[in-house]
């Protein structure tokens, strides 16, 4: 409800535009006035637009993040995953990478972990090299938290976030140093791994992908090389939570 000295106010406002407009017509030529008229209409049309943008986003982005663990099986898109890669993302169902990966293993005529160990490879490389993930690893963490100069387990820790964002699974990572010379060694453990969500003893294990990926995107975060393992995969349990430690190789300790 409008109070009275509200409505002052507001009487008072539309005055002094009132007679702000009638000075300008005065003094300006009509035509001038219009285009001033039109352009301060396209401006405010453009501040509601980007203000209903934002809110569009956030009323989405909260919406993801509340049921980001019960939608990880689902289509739903992820307004996170798609924002860290510019847009430039593809939904797929678990189901059909999974077939995908089962079908480039039969196909290869080579020991099938090759395939896996390669593909796992070449995609780090290309995040790593093409896609520069560590600089924009980076700005992401200055974007959110202001830091400019995070540290190699703070730029592991948002790698985690966004493949967690793009619906590889829920990822916790813990970290143990390794004496003062700034080494340390992990886990990384994935909830409802989509490369093994659904499968079981029967079915071959999909992880070694993220054996090799984890080793050559870790390896570059951290700074120093790192040899993974998987602990414990979901494959053989069936129950889709696989864990993988990492640490730093022999040489480098
Ligand atoms: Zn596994």
């Amino acid at each position: 409800m409008m109070t009275q000295k509200n409505v002052n106010r507001f009487s008072v406002i539309v005055g002094i535009f009132g007679v702000l407009f009638t000075v300008l017509q005065a003094v300006i030529p009509e035509t001038i006035l219009q285009i001033i008229i039109a352009l301060s209409i396209i401006v405010l049309l453009a501040i509601v637009f980007f203000i209903l943008r934002r809110i569009y986003d956030k009323v989405i982005e909260s919406f993801t993040n509340t049921l980001r663990h019960q939608i990880l099986d689902s289509k739903v898109f992820c307004m996170e995953g798609k924002r860290f890669y510019e847009r430039d993302c593809l939904v797929i169902r678990r189901n059909t990478l999974q077939f995908i990966l089962d079908y480039l293993i039969e196909q290869s005529k080579d020991d099938s972990s090759k395939t896996l160990e390669g593909l796992g490879k070449t995609i780090a490389d290309y995040l790593i090299n093409d896609y520069d993930l560590e600089k924009k690893l980076k700005k992401k963490i200055e974007d959110n938290s202001g830091n400019a100069t995070p540290s190699p387990k703070e730029v592991i820790r948002q790698w985690c976030s966004v493949e967690e964002n793009c619906h590889w699974g829920k990822f916790d990572i813990t970290f143990t140093d390794l004496g003062n010379n700034g080494k340390f060694r992990g886990t990384v453990t994935i909830k409802n791994n989509v490369l093994a969500k659904g499968r079981n003893s029967e079915n071959k294990q999909l992880c070694l992908y993220f054996v090799s990926y984890f080793k050559h995107i870790i390896s570059k975060l951290a700074g120093f090389p790192v040899c993974v393992e998987e602990k414990n995969c979901g494959t053989k349990f069936g129950d889709g939570e696989c864990t993988f430690s990492f640490t730093p190789t022999e040489s480098t300790i």
